[in-house]
């Protein structure tokens, strides 16, 4: 979202390929070293020039088939018709009822720059046609044979004309017409042999066309689409003429999307300096894809726009992960004068004033439909599992109540039922944020302690209900620190000052922030209200849980040396196990936490999407799972299994050292200088410094890996979804490194 990209329609990376084909036909240039005279300059023929530029503006045939609709969609066709051979490549055919082209204009149509919907340039900002160029059709007849036949209102028959390089190749002629244009598009790239190639080799255009027209044909619900291939009798998209959106999204999406969609709407005032209103369809829970559909469209015209898109899909992760690939249909009408359309050869990208802005106000309204339609989805989940709870306090024998869920009634908004206590503490996260210190019993007197306590902890099945993660999220709701949730929103991330701390800038102040605090409290919060509803990692090896925990005690251990200890680390390991076996089914169901019935680790939850935790920290995790957990008590257990997932997944320094500092020396051997001149001299071995190739370059990439994560993922999600604990405001987590008035005032004494 920071990127501040212009808006671009996709396709980018096939098209980039074909360009780059393009380029390697020409003859490379010799690498020759020796002086040359400098080459001279000469004026291309217009014909090359023409070509090439055609090239830019008919990238491939979906490009064209955009073009074309769009000519008739300026020409108030109410209804457009496309008919496609060998994915556009053989023949791309688009007929419309618009108004027709005059017989006198014909001569010029295919030339470049030659419109009827520009005459100055001040015309670009009222502009209200989809083109303006007057260069589709000229580049057309450059790299295809090209043939129009249109009849205009009034006249007893039509006219048909075929074009090539820009002029007709005869007269009109007259012909028999029905209402409209046909424009008739065949052998594309005849003459451009390496596009051609590229585009038959990969997979053809057809799909890239129909999803072109299901876009279209779901804005332009006024008119009526259609697409077939060439000799097919059933049309691939068929829509007709309605009145509202629902319906031309039913008849071109189908059912099941259309029944799965709840309306958004933004309109924002002129006052937010952003004025722009926003209408759409959004999926809810019951939607799954693989893929997201975001059919975006500014002012009328069909754009695409990543960053949109992934904010979306970020809001989708938090609150729908199981539907996390929406599909969202959305308009954005904004001032013209707010639009730079004329940035791009083929006016696939726009340029926005206050992109990001809009964004988060789009992202915000999302999120508050969804949460609505999410609570109340939770809310009936809830209702249907709940079972008396028979937890036993570990403290004292009296029953503990559980969670008075039950005595909900469905009657109460579901809004009101997250109560924000500020008297109840619970959910306060400062003692997770240092991580306890493992109780390691040394003695056997302690092992002996640690096998009744875990016999203790063996409770008949555990039942759970979400009131007590509503509690939690009540307690960070109010633990959150409002300025700081005001820098965490709007700060801007600038790199990392060292392996822990990032720079970041709010409005003129300059901060370190706490990565690994602030990942960890995100890892936390987002558990809590991903909170059995999370996506999973499924692991390659299932690794065994015994073996892990084992591990981790052995790391932990500051005397490896000492071997007496090793059958006492085996022991708790095991009882570990144990207990964590016992545990399964609850890890598994509300923590997507799966452990198989051999006791192998085969599943973890996605707590971010893109984000997968560092697995060197497995063994810590199951460690600190079966030490630090509190089970007997069901909002207890929640939050420490909430806290280790958040401690597992938070972004810490990789485990090897960071090679691009003194870390470096880490990865350096020395070895034995193979010397054959004094082979004799045995105690006068020359040494030598190698570097651990192999070593560092995995190094090199836990380190990229983390910090993109921490630029792409963690900063763009914590601006969504964190509320920083007042806690941070004075643990460190954010330091005041420097403030601009501040500096202006040093500089100026200068
Ligand atoms: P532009 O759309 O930028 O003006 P084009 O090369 O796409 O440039 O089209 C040139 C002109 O041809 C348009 O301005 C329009 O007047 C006319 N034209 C093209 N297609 C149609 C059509 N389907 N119906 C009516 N007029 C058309
Ligand atoms: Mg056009």
């Amino acid at each position: 979202m920071t990127d501040g990209s212009p808006l671009a329609v996709a396709m980018e990376e096939e098209e980039s390929t074909a360009m780059a084909m393009e380029v390697e036909e020409s003859p490379s240039p010799s690498p020759s070293i020796a002086p040359r005279d400098p080459p001279k300059i000469q004026r291309l023929e217009e014909s090359v020039v023409n070509r090439i530029a055609a090239g830019e503006v008919i990238q491939r045939p979906v490009s064209a088939v955009k073009e074309l609709v769009e000519n008739s969609l300026d020409a108030d066709s109410t209804s457009i018709s496309v008919t496609v051979k060998d994915g556009g490549l053989k023949l791309i055919q688009v007929s419309d009822d618009g108004h027709g082209i005059r017989r006198e204009d014909l001569p010029i149509l295919c030339e470049r720059h030659t419109t009827s919907k520009l005459s100055k340039y001040e015309d670009l900002f009222s502009l209200s046609s989809m083109g303006f160029r007057g260069e589709a059709l000229a580049s057309m007849t450059y790299v295809a044979h090209v043939t129009v036949t249109t009849i205009t209102k009034g006249q007893i028959h039509g006219h048909r004309v075929s074009y090539r390089d820009g002029v007709m190749e005869h007269e009109p002629k007259a012909c028999a017409a029905v209402k409209g244009t046909q424009i008739m598009v065949e052998n594309l790239f005849y003459n451009m042999i390496a596009r051609r190639k590229t585009l038959q080799n990969s997979a053809d255009d057809y799909g890239k066309i129909v999803d072109l027209l299901s876009r279209m044909a779901i804005h332009h619900n006024n008119v009526s689409f259609s697409c077939r291939k060439h000799g097919a009798v059933k049309a691939d998209v068929h829509s007709v003429v309605s009145s509202s959106r629902l319906d031309s999204i039913r008849s071109v999406y189908g059912v099941s999307v259309a029944k799965s969609l709840i309306k958004v709407e933004v309109s924002s005032g002129e006052s937010s300096g952003c004025a722009f209103d926003m209408e759409g369809f959004v999926s809810n829970s019951n939607y799954v894809a693989k893929k997201t559909i975001l059919v975006l469209f500014i002012n009328d015209r069909l754009v695409e726009c990543s960053a949109l898109k992934r904010a979306v899909e970020i809001v989708y992760a938090a609150t729908l992960p199981k539907a996390s690939k929406p599909f969202v249909y959305m308009s954005i009408n904004l001032p013209r004068e707010h639009v730079d359309i004329n940035i791009h050869p083929t006016k696939k990208e726009v340029s926005l004033l206050n992109q990001e802005i809009m964004i988060e106000m789009i992202q915000s309204e999302v999120e508050l439909k969804l949460r609505n339609t999410n609570d109340t989805r939770t809310f009936q989940e809830q209702k249907v599992e709940y079972i008396q709870s028979t937890l036993k306090s570990s403290k004292s024998d009296t029953p503990v109540s559980p969670l008075p869920s039950g005595q909900k009634t469905p009657k109460v908004p579901v809004r009101k039922m997250v109560r924000t206590d500020s008297s109840d503490p619970a959910g306060r996260l400062h003692a997770f944020l240092q991580p306890k210190p493992h109780n390691l019993p040394d003695t056997v007197s302690s092992l002996s302690a640690v096998r009744s306590s875990i016999r203790q902890r063996r409770n008949p099945k555990e039942t759970a209900d979400l009131s007590s993660v509503q509690e939690l999220l009540s307690g960070v709701d109010s633990c959150c620190h409002p300025g700081l949730l005001e820098t965490v929103r709007n700060c801007t991330y600038v790199g990392m000052a060292d392996d822990v701390f990032a720079l970041v800038q709010y409005q003129t102040h300059l901060y370190l922030a706490n990565v690994v605090n602030l990942s960890k409290e995100l890892m936390y919060q987002q558990t809590l209200r991903r909170f059995a509803h999370f996506n999973a990692i499924q692991l390659s090896d299932p690794a065994p849980l015994s073996e892990l925990i084992l591990l981790a005690l052995q790391e932990e251990d500051l005397d490896p040396e000492n071997n007496e200890k090793d059958h006492l680390k085996e022991r708790i390991a095991e009882m570990n196990t144990e207990l964590l076996m016992e545990k399964v089914e609850m890890l598994e169901e509300y923590f997507s936490v799966f452990i198989d019935s051999d006791g192998n680790l085969s599943r973890l939850p996605v707590i971010l999407d893109q984000y997968t935790p560092d697995m060197d920290r497995v063994p810590e995790f199951l460690l600190c799972l079966g030490n630090d957990v509190e089970w007997e008590d069901e909002k207890a257990c929640f939050q420490g299994v909430s806290a280790a997932i958040g401690n597992f997944y938070a972004m810490h320094p990789p485990l090897l050292p960071n090679p691009s500092g003194d870390g470096v020396r880490f990865y350096t051997k020395t070895s034995e200088k193979s010397s054959q001149e004094n082979p004799a001299l045995g105690s006068n071995v020359e040494m030598e410094s190698v570097l651990d190739q192999d070593l560092l370059s995995d190094a090199e990439t836990a380190w990229a890996q983390r910090e993109w994560s921490i630029q792409h993922v963690l900063f763009p999600s914590m601006r969504l979804f964190l509320k920083p604990p007042a806690s941070m405001a004075s643990n460190g987590t954010f330091v005041k490194v420097a403030s601009l008035e501040k500096l202006y005032k040093i500089f100026e004494r200068c």
